[in-house]
């Protein structure tokens, strides 16, 4: 029974072997120090609140960690960093809130909800504590859908519906339409790229384009090493870029998705992208970035585009 993954079985943290109650490593200290202000009235709290959650009390442990410094005046997260580690020990080593923990979650174990934006089915002894505390046992939506919900505020209900799609098939290999690669975007909820505040997350991206991880970085990110790729492709892509779109590009992604007038065209953006340098980049490979728009036959090097194209 035990074996179950998720952070309310007494497995988590591997809690159940109390571990934590007699570890002379690096918790000790921190621990016998706790041990040594613990009074019974922590204990009688400590009660309620598993009385009151069951298997789900990992999730309110800051708060029994709050009543203890109003009532008591004994601030126990300052005194010990793991101080969750020894609330949860201690419940399972005591018989009766031990039995109340087990009862719970052998209840809760296999209860499970919908999430009402992805239409996922998913164990509600998986979800994370943070979101657990704000939404419940029974969230509305699970986590990753609220997090891409949060990232992407302004979207429009075309885009949200793409949205709705991806998250539903969010665990699904997808084939890369930039490097072939198969990949998935389970893990990615977070996944933005690298400076803040970045306005497309790969997932925004995703709506419109298989793109993978490493393609989307690689397109924020000019970190080539000498002799990674012939300069030529530099060129080529930027040639590519000009014929495509009709002007040279910004060397800036989130100003050329910015510049999209039809997003449909994000994947041969990315694709493009893969095979860019850095405005530095450019400059280190032919001299001046005007040199290399120039080699490359982009329209403003070439004086063929018109000077009032920026205001289209
Ligand atoms: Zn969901
Ligand atoms: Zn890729």
């Amino acid at each position: 029974m035990l074996q179950s993954t998720g952070f309310y079985s007494p497995a988590w943290a591997d809690i159940a072997s109390l571990w934590y109650a007699t570890t002379k490593g690096e918790y000790a200290p921190e621990r016998n120090a706790l041990v040594r202000v613990w009074q019974p009235e922590f204990d009688v709290i400590l009660r309620q609140a598993m009385e009151e959650h069951g298997a789900f009390v990992l999730a309110w442990l800051d708060d029994v960690a709050k009543t203890i410094k109003r009532r008591h005046h004994v601030n126990i997260s300052q005194i010990c960093r793991y101080y969750e580690y020894f609330l949860l020990t201690r419940l399972y080593a005591q018989a009766d809130t031990r039995k109340m923990w087990l009862d719970s979650f052998l209840k809760h174990r296999e209860q499970t909800y919908i999430c009402g934006f992805c239409g996922k089915e998913q164990l509600c002894v998986e979800i994370h504590p943070s979101h657990l505390r704000r939404f419940g046992v029974r969230p509305c939506v699970c986590r990753a859908c609220h997090q891409a919900m949060r990232n992407h505020p302004g979207l429009n209900a075309g885009a949200l519906k793409r949205l709705q799609e991806l998250m539903a098939h969010v665990s699904e290999p997808r084939e890369c339409v930039c490097c072939g690669s198969s990949f998935s975007l389970e893990k990615d909820a977070f996944t933005t790229g690298p400076y803040y505040p970045c306005r497309y997350s790969l997932y925004f991206v995703n709506l419109y384009a298989n793109v993978c991880g490493d393609c989307y970085h690689r397109a924020y990110m000019d970190n080539r090493p000498q002799g990674d790729e012939p300069r030529d492709i530099h060129l080529t892509s930027l040639q590519e870029f000009s014929r495509v779109f009709h002007r040279e590009p910004q060397l800036d992604v989130e100003k050329d998705i910015a510049g999209l007038e039809d997003l449909s065209a994000m994947g041969t953006l990315f694709a493009l992208y893969r095979h860019f340098r850095s405005v530095e980049g450019y400059e280190r490979e032919f001299g001046t970035l005007d040199n290399a728009f120039e080699r490359a036959g982009c329209p403003a090097a070439t004086g063929e585009r018109p000077e009032a194209s920026d205001a289209d």
